[in-house]
């Protein structure tokens, strides 16, 4: 059949209960909510459209072409955007599918379904069965209950004949455009509607943006000097000899924190903290790692995994293994589960292995924004 079916996008509400503009946050594969709504309508069969409300360029939707046929400002209700959409579309239009913005997962052949019902019957609505039971109520009581067999909830996309809805529209205000038809005595034929299709209304209602992974590395070395006292990972090793260095000498915090300057381009520790700095002399190494963990929540970053290799002939890292692990997992703000401690030697070989200081490396790895732009 060749009907020339159009849709009116419904924009202009406001979102107080997301508390953000709703409209605009990318799903799972990066488009906005309402680009994915816009383009499920064109996907299942609808020619073009007219978004009623004021989007803007992050909404995303110079990619629908010629196909977005206007944008025109929202009325103060449902009635007044949707007789808007209605002025703004074109002469050729002969079915009107008018669609919540905030449903962005309705499926193509869904839509497709109904533009073929309502091509029949006039007019078609998605609808679902009601799981929870439905009770009127008023004045803080309730008054009366309904057969929920009987019960549906209706969804959008609503097609309809254009000359039906320039009807509805002249009864004044609707927030469901079915509902009113079904008041005035014309058929609407109910389709079976798509529990995913939810009207997004919540934070909690959309997926986690995409994240994608990524991972630095550190090394570091400091040679033994028996005068100062051991610090490995932020704990005191006592009865060991200590490291030579600037600052407390923490091997194994050093290279945490170059790992976790890598992971989000942020360069090494050096550059943070110079040595020539007299500010940093003796310093505790835990604050690095919390100036590092700022560079990472500066850029979205969230630290997922930490694994730390000492390598050197002495101390024993074993007996001290959990107390690092509690220290760190406080520190970073990580569970003690998604931090690895190990040890290595070097079977003698090299300065390591003659006893001349410690070595030790690191790998943080973050999850980031996909979309994040530094
Ligand atoms: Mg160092």
């Amino acid at each position: 059949m060749n009907v020339s079916a159009w849709g009116i996008v419904a924009a202009a509400g406001n979102a107080q209960r997301f508390g953000a503009d709703k409209l605009s946050v990318p799903l799972a594969d990066g488009k906005t909510v309402l680009r994915s709504a816009c383009d499920a309508l064109l996907a299942g069969g609808v020619e073009g459209l007219v978004i009623v409300g004021s989007p803007g360029p992050h909404h995303q939707l110079d990619a629908l072409g010629s196909r977005l046929y206007a944008i025109v400002p929202g009325g103060s209700t449902r009635s007044e955007s949707v007789a808007a959409g209605l002025a703004a579309l074109p002469e050729c239009a002969q079915l009107v599918a008018v669609h919540d913005a905030a449903r962005p997962f309705v499926a193509p052949d869904l839509v497709q379904r109904l533009i073929d019902a309502a091509n029949e019957f006039g007019a078609a609505v998605p609808v679902l069965p009601c799981v929870d039971t439905i009770i009127e109520s008023a004045d803080g009581g309730l008054i009366k209950s309904f057969d929920r067999a009987k019960m549906r909830r209706v969804q959008t996309p609503q097609v309809m004949r254009r000359e039906l809805l320039q009807e509805l529209l002249q009864e004044g205000s609707a927030s469901d455009e079915s509902s009113v038809l079904i008041a005035l005595g014309h058929q609407v034929a109910a389709v079976t509607g798509d529990e995913r299709n939810i009207k997004v209304t919540l934070q909690s209602d959309l997926p986690e943006p995409p994240r994608i992974f990524v991972s630095g590395s550190g090394f570091d070395v400091h040679r033994f000097d028996p005068e100062r006292p051991l610090m490995l990972g932020g704990v005191l090793i006592p009865n060991e000899p200590g490291l030579a260095g600037h600052s407390d000498a923490d091997v194994l915090l050093h290279a945490l924190v170059d790992a976790l300057l890598g992971a989000v381009g942020a360069g090494d520790i050096g550059e943070h903290f110079p040595p020539s700095e007299e500010r940093w002399r003796g310093a505790d190494s835990s604050l690095f790692v919390t100036a590092a963990m700022q560079e990472l929540q500066r850029v979205g970053a969230r630290l997922e995994h930490v694994d730390l290799t000492l390598i050197g002939e002495q101390p024993r890292l074993t007996p001290h293994k959990n107390h690092i692990r509690e220290y760190l997992s406080e520190l970073l703000k990580l569970p003690p589960t998604r931090i690895n401690l190990k040890a290595t030697t070097t079977e003698g070989l090299g300065f390591t292995g003659r006893g001349e200081g410690l070595a030790a490396q690191a790998i943080a790895s973050l999850s980031l924004p996909a979309d994040e732009e530094r």
